[in-house]
């Protein structure tokens, strides 16, 4: 088991000046916390935090960090609150050991495959310090290492594949390049165990015949630097074993293709010296460069940060050989990767790399705002790597994705347009929340609905999302135009009635359709109710039909006539105007004028004219100024309808008799009635259409003939 005294020597190696005594009090605080637990590996419980705290100080990281890594369990596995740490080790510590504490009481184990994605973002979310995200992976790599005394091989499968799926990617993310492969290895081994096994055993046996050429390429390589009185560092690398298995699977290749490639990396002081050992070995006798194998990350790094010269030459015996060159510093940032940054800026506010850092970090999590000042950066350790987004979950543990400040309405209208629109209430992690309640990243929202309840305008107030808003708003505009609707279809019914028009048949014949188009409306519905919101009026709605009124009416007739021989009243054809086209032309109700009868013409305001019959009261009663002449056309072949009252002794069945007389000139009968008087006259009331005053004549006088009928006379003025 690693001391404490271990961790104290390596910190002073870094960071001399560092405070350690908050590593004593925090360390004897979780001895006594965890005391008399156990590790499952039979250690005590205290080994772990101890190992943790090592790693992190592996990775040089602040006395904060280090107390944290040592504290990291003690609120979620003791009684100690976060009260406790405060109070004790201040509000940073407390800080990040709560930070920690919350990623732990998060549960990946359901649909992990599908959104890992999605708890890796909400992790680094949740961690708004990026040092609770460290200690996490540091935390995690000691129980992978620890994996094999847990108990339960489905459950150590488990902890394998959320390592491989949510951490090792975490740690890529960081740049934390050991902290992926060790992840990554382990996992493997449980996860897939043949793959590995049998991975491992081409690996052993192909390794001696390696070591050694791995030996002779090194010295080769040793040689080379030396004649060019370069220092340096040579590390031979083999390949892990996921990543063999990776590119195995990824590019199809045989294990020997992939375990053929040797890799070396060359570790330098200088920048100028990574370029002459890249000279070096290009200019080597026996080795070729692959040309199109040159990449030079040192003069255009990595948007990570990471700074390398990476050439491949062909070996003697043909074999790839891949070089990474770099110097100290480089290669430090590219194993650690972030944390490479963190450690010895402690107390120093700025170097030349804090700029890069920060650019990298932006880039790191995706976030399009910039920061200005570096140093604000610096100061506050904490971050916000996804500062518009938070992660929730769904009570089945699926996460939905909300910006910042959202709020149940919110949740709810991303689940379903249904549950948004009847939702009334929520609960968060259990307890009744308001409509309004903030949601936060970690949260479990469960929605409350109540059949046919309908949105409120209020929510508009504070919902987030555009889809809630959206949704929102429809409902409203819909309801509103429900109700403009109805509105307007009463004011036009009212007005198309008061101009003797009727607007129900405006809109049964479809010609409404054409006015709605005049005005620039798709829909009929969107006309109707623009008068109902009063931006339009019945009136220009009746003046836009009026011409199609006509249309219809003309159509009607040349169908109507053929196949009834009915047509409505035509106020237009058989009149002739003297000195005037195209005018409106009415027949009165008064007197309807037949043709072959004088007429007279009328101009009224804005009506057009009205046929009248000469000697007609009303128009003795108008003005002079105002009559016009007008005569038959002559060429009409209109119907129109005559009225006329037959006086008769009472008797059954007599107006079946007179219908018949009617119809017997094809005339169509459009009205009829009957009353008797206490006389025991009967009297009759028909309007039907006649072609002339001739064939009204002719009607009359037949009628006339039929028995019990004593008198038949023309009504003029409609009674
Ligand atoms: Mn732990």
């Amino acid at each position: 088991m690693i001391r404490i005294t271990d961790i104290l020597d390596k910190i002073y190696d870094y960071n001399p000046g560092g405070d350690s005594d908050i590593i004593d009090r925090a360390y004897i605080y979780s001895a006594k916390a965890h005391e008399g637990q156990m590790r499952l590996s039979g250690e005590p419980y205290l080994s772990h935090p101890l190992e943790v705290a090592n790693i992190l100080a592996d990775m040089r990281l602040d006395v904060e960090s280090i107390a944290a890594a040592l504290l990291h369990d003690v609120i979620e596995d003791t009684a100690a609150t976060r009260e406790d740490i405060e109070n004790m080790f201040g509000p940073g510590v407390a800080h990040i050991v709560s930070g920690v504490t919350k990623l732990s009481g998060l549960s990946f184990s359901t649909k992990i495959a599908y959104q890992a994605e999605s708890l890796r973002k909400m992790i680094l979310a949740m961690a708004d310090d990026i040092r609770v995200v460290l200690i996490k992976l540091a935390d995690r790599i000691h129980n992978m290492r620890t994996l094999k005394y847990h108990g339960k091989p489905e459950k150590q499968v488990a902890i394998a594949q959320e390592t491989l799926d949510i951490y090792a990617p975490i740690a890529a993310r960081l740049g934390i390049f050991w902290i992926k492969y060790e992840l990554e290895e382990i996992a493997f081994y449980y996860t897939l165990r043949e793959d590995y096994e049998r991975i491992d055993a081409l690996v052993n046996k192909a390794k001696d015949e390696k070591e050694n050429h791995i030996k002779e390429v090194r010295a080769a390589l040793h040689e080379k630097m030396e004649e060019m009185d370069l220092k340096c560092e040579i590390k031979g690398r083999y390949k892990q074993h996921y990543s063999i298995y990776q590119k195995m699977i990824s590019q199809d290749l045989d294990f020997e293709e992939v375990y053929d490639i040797i890799a070396f990396r060359i570790i330098l002081d200088t920048i100028p010296q990574c370029y002459a050992a890249m000279g070096a070995i290009h200019s080597h006798s026996t080795w070729k460069p692959i040309y199109y194998k040159i990449k030079d990350y040192i003069g255009n790094p990595k948007p990570n940060m990471y700074r390398s010269i990476h050439t491949t030459v062909m070996g003697p015996k043909g074999e790839r050989v891949e070089i990474q060159i770099r110097t100290h510093d480089m290669d430090r940032i590219a194993e650690s990767g972030i944390a490479a940054h963190w450690s010895y800026k402690e107390g120093t506010k700025t170097d030349e790399t804090t700029g890069e850092l920060f650019a990298w970090i932006s880039k790191l999590v995706e976030n399009q705002e910039s920061y200005n000042d570096p140093d604000e950066f610096l100061e506050n350790v904490r971050i916000d790597l996804y500062p518009d987004e938070i992660y929730v979950f769904t009570p089945q543990g699926e996460i939905k994705t909300l910006p910042k400040k959202a709020t149940p309405v919110d949740f709810a209208y991303m689940i379903h347009t249904e549950v948004g629109a009847q939702c009334t209430g929520a609960k968060v992690n259990g307890k009744i929340v308001q409509l309004t309640h903030k949601l936060n990243t970690g949260d479990t929202v469960e929605i409350i609905t109540t059949k046919n309840h309908t949105p409120s305008p209020d929510w508009l107030n504070f919902v987030k999302t555009v889809k809630a808003r959206t949704k929102i708003r429809a409902w409203i505009n819909a309801k509103e135009r429900e109700r403009s609707y109805s509105l307007g279809r009463e004011m036009c019914e009212k007005t198309f009635k008061k101009k003797n028009q009727n607007f129900n048949a405006l809109i049964k014949s479809g010609q409404i359709k054409k006015v709605a188009e005049t005005f620039g409306f798709k829909s009929i519905g969107d006309l109707i109710a623009h008068v109902g919101f009063g931006k339009l009026t019945p009136l220009q709605v009746l003046n836009k039909a009026l011409p199609e009124f006509e249309k219809q009416e003309a159509k009607e007739d040349s169908i109507l006539q053929k196949v009834v021989g009915r047509r409505k009243k035509k106020e237009s054809t058989g009149i002739i105007v003297k000195g005037l086209d195209d005018i409106l032309v009415r027949f009165s109700k008064c007197c309807n004028p037949l043709p072959g009868e004088r007429i007279t013409g009328y101009i009224t305001q804005g009506q057009g004219v009205t046929i009248h019959r000469k000697g007609c009261l009303n128009v003795m009663k108008m003005s002079k100024e105002r009559q016009i002449e007008v005569e038959w056309s002559g060429s009409f072949s209109e119907s129109y309808p005559a009225s006329i009252k037959v006086e008769t002794d009472d008797r059954f069945g007599l107006l079946a008799d007179i219908a018949s007389v009617i119809s017997k000139y094809k005339s169509n009968i459009l009205n009829a009635k009957s009353e008797t008087r206490d006389s025991g006259l009967g009297l009759f009331y028909f309007t039907f259409l006649v072609e002339s005053s001739d064939q009204l004549l002719k009607i009359m006088s037949d009628i006339r003939k039929v028995k019990k009928v004593i008198d038949v006379k023309r009504i003029i003025q409609i009674e």
